[in-house]
């Protein structure tokens, strides 16, 4: 509802003033009495007469003498909104005293284009200027920042016209001083504008330091807007124009739209982020980005369009877009974002400052300084409450993150604690692992060696003779083939002597097997010590029958030893029982330097044959055979 009333107070500012009503001569020229002693101020109002000039063709001349086409201005006061048309205004000053009296009337609208004031003391011009903000400051009678223009009223009554055209809004809240009262109101009220611009100039520089600690976007936005305001305002009331650009005529003809548009742009910037717009609701961040979008491109055609043109879209948009700021900030905040309160209460300042300036325009309530300087009030209220929701916003923002810290610390302790137990249990379940391998690698070990002794045990078994204790035929076979290579890589002779017990079958049959048994025992213990260089071999070949090999001995030499063993046999006395048994052996021996092709088998079968042969040959005997080829 505020914003409707609002805009309607708005129309009925801006509508053009056309409905006047037709008056006579008294009340289109009204009179005003000055004195020396009279009255050092006054407020002309709406008590003056009005002339339209619609083509702006009309001359001084012409426009005195169209007495009828004046009429009273028909409103509480002169302000005829936005229009293109040229009006003429007139008044009379009756001077009661009987010398000249020095007067200024000020016009207190700086952005009027054209301003151009006729002087008469009856049908006498007394005094003309031109003024308006097309021309460079300094040309003005006055250095002031409102068009203020001095009259040297002659006695009795003098008549003033006044022509004014503007691309924007025409107002002409004309004020009649006494030079000296308006110099001392003129420092009043720069001083209450100095105020509202030192506040807004504090704003903007602490919020710029906020910003350079926080980085935070919408202090930016904040600054933008605040900026863009102060110096609307202060192109509004001539203080740029008078002090920052007063020979930058061009610029200041349009700079109020520039202002505007850009005030409009960093509003919906800063609406759409500090609400945070984009998470909160979709159709509304796009409202207000197509506003910013809007007021960017109008920021732009500030520069290249009409001024009378822009200032019109820029003050439609103002209104939808500080209403809209409102209503989504109250919105945002009845959602629970606490963050809008001040967000809200800012511009429902502004919006109470308008209402009260506006309705003191129109009427409806009393002017005094309150309602004049409303929209001033507003705004200070705007940016302060304004400033206080981001310093809020980041009270806000720095409780949530500290909670979220909180919580993030819990985790993570929590976390860090599992972990620590993770890795101690890791660690105890290594050491117990540790612990078993250790105990398992020692139970291992020792059954290794247990094996190990088993399989020593198992090959000493496997390769040794049970009853001799000397090597098996398998020890033999396994030994006899390294020998052999041996000797043919080293082209040496290797000798194969088998020896049989002759007639051992009687010793059984005699003694009985266990004689034979100790018979066979005492036999390879003669032997062993005999056979006893390295390579040699000695070997219980099967029964009672054995065999030697021997490396690197001549045949001469072999027969030699067999001599010597079948001797050492043949003097051999067994004790056995209560008996001395005395048994011989046959030998057959083979003795060569083995060829590539020679086996062991044909070593052992041509012995084999010298065995025989000594057997043959009536026992007790060496035979030596010759290796076959
Ligand atoms: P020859 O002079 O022709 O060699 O006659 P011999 O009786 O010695 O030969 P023969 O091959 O006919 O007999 C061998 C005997 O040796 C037969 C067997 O009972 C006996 N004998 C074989 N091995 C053992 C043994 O380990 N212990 C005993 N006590 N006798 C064995
Ligand atoms: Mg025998
Ligand atoms: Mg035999």
């Amino acid at each position: 509802m505020p914003f409707l009333l609002l805009w309607a107070l708005i129309l009925a500012m801006c509508a053009p003033a056309h409905a006047l009503a037709q008056a006579g001569q008294s009340t289109s020229f009204p009179t005003f009495d000055v004195s020396i002693n009279g009255s050092g101020r006054i407020d002309v109002g709406a008590r003056m007469g009005v002339l339209v000039d619609r083509g702006g063709l009309l001359t001084i001349t012409q426009v005195r003498s169209l007495g009828p086409d004046w009429q009273a201005i028909n409103r509480k006061s002169a302000n005829f909104g936005f229009t293109d048309d040229t009006f003429w205004l007139r008044l009379q000053l009756n001077n009661t005293d009987a010398q000249t009296l020095a007067r200024l009337i000020e016009l207190p609208i700086p952005f009027l284009d054209h301003v151009e004031l006729f002087h008469f003391a009856g049908d006498n011009l007394q005094g003309h200027y031109a003024l308006g903000d097309e021309q460079p400051f300094a040309q003005r009678p006055v250095q002031h920042r409102n068009f203020i223009m001095p009259l040297t009223l002659a006695a009795g009554v003098n008549t003033v016209y006044l022509r004014l055209a503007s691309s924007g809004t025409i107002e002409a809240p004309l004020r009649i001083w006494d030079p000296v009262l308006f110099s001392a109101a003129s420092n009043d009220e720069n001083l209450l504008q100095g105020a509202v611009i030192g506040v807004l100039l504090i704003m903007i520089i602490y919020n710029l330091f906020v910003f350079f600690s926080t980085r935070d976007i919408n202090y930016l936005y904040y600054i933008g807007f605040v900026a863009s305001y102060l110096l609307f305002h202060l192109t509004l009331t001539g203080f740029t124009f008078a002090y920052i650009w007063p020979d930058a005529v061009r610029w200041n003809s349009f700079a109020i739209s520039t202002f505007i548009a850009s005030a409009a742009l960093f509003t919906c910037l800063f609406t759409n982020h500090f609400l945070k717009l984009k998470s909160f609701s979709k159709p509304a961040f796009h409202l207000v980005r197509a506003m910013a979008l809007f007021s960017a491109v109008l920021l732009c055609l500030t520069f290249l369009l009409p001024y009378s043109w822009t200032v019109r879209v820029g003050a439609a948009i103002t209104i939808p877009i500080a209403g809209t700021a409102l209503v989504l900030g109250y919105w945002r905040w009845w959602r629970g974002a606490r963050f809008a309160r001040y967000f809200c209460l800012a511009w429902t300042a502004i919006l109470i400052g308008l209402i009260v300036l506006n309705a003191g325009k129109l009427g409806w309530i009393p002017i005094n300084i309150w309602t004049e300087n409303a929209s001033q009030i507003g705004i200070v209220l705007q940016v302060i409450l304004l400033s206080f929701t981001l310093a809020d916003r980041i009270n806000n923002d720095r409780t949530l993150r500290i909670n979220a810290q909180a919580v993030a610390l819990g985790h993570e302790r929590k976390a860090r604690a599992s972990q620590e137990r993770l890795v101690e249990a890791t660690a105890r379940a290594n050491r117990e692992l540790e612990a078993r391998v250790e105990s398992r690698t020692t139970d291992l070990n020792a059954t290794l060696e247990q094996l190990k002794v088993a399989n020593d045990r198992l090959l000493m078994l496997s390769t040794t003779d049970g009853l001799t204790q000397i090597g098996n035929r398998a020890s033999f076979d396994a030994a006899i083939s390294v020998e052999l290579r041996r000797a043919q890589r080293q082209q040496i002779s290797l000798t194969i002597t088998l020896f049989d017990i002759d007639h051992f079958k009687r010793i059984n049959d005699t003694y009985g097997h266990l004689a034979g048994d100790a018979c066979l025992r005492a036999l390879s213990d003669l032997m062993r010590p005999r056979i006893h260089r390295a390579g040699d071999i000695l070997a219980r070949y099967g029964g009672e029958e054995f065999v030697i090999a021997l490396i690197g001995v001549d045949a001469e030499q072999s027969i030699a030893m067999a001599e010597e063993f079948r001797a050492a046999i043949e003097n051999l006395v067994v004790a056995f029982d209560d008996h001395n048994i005395r048994f011989t052996a046959s030998f057959g021996l083979v003795c060569a330097v083995p060829a590539a092709q020679h086996q062991v088998r044909d070593y052992l079968a041509t012995a084999d044959r010298a065995l025989y042969a000594a057997k043959d040959s009536g026992r007790n005997a060496v035979r030596a055979a010759v290796l076959a080829d």
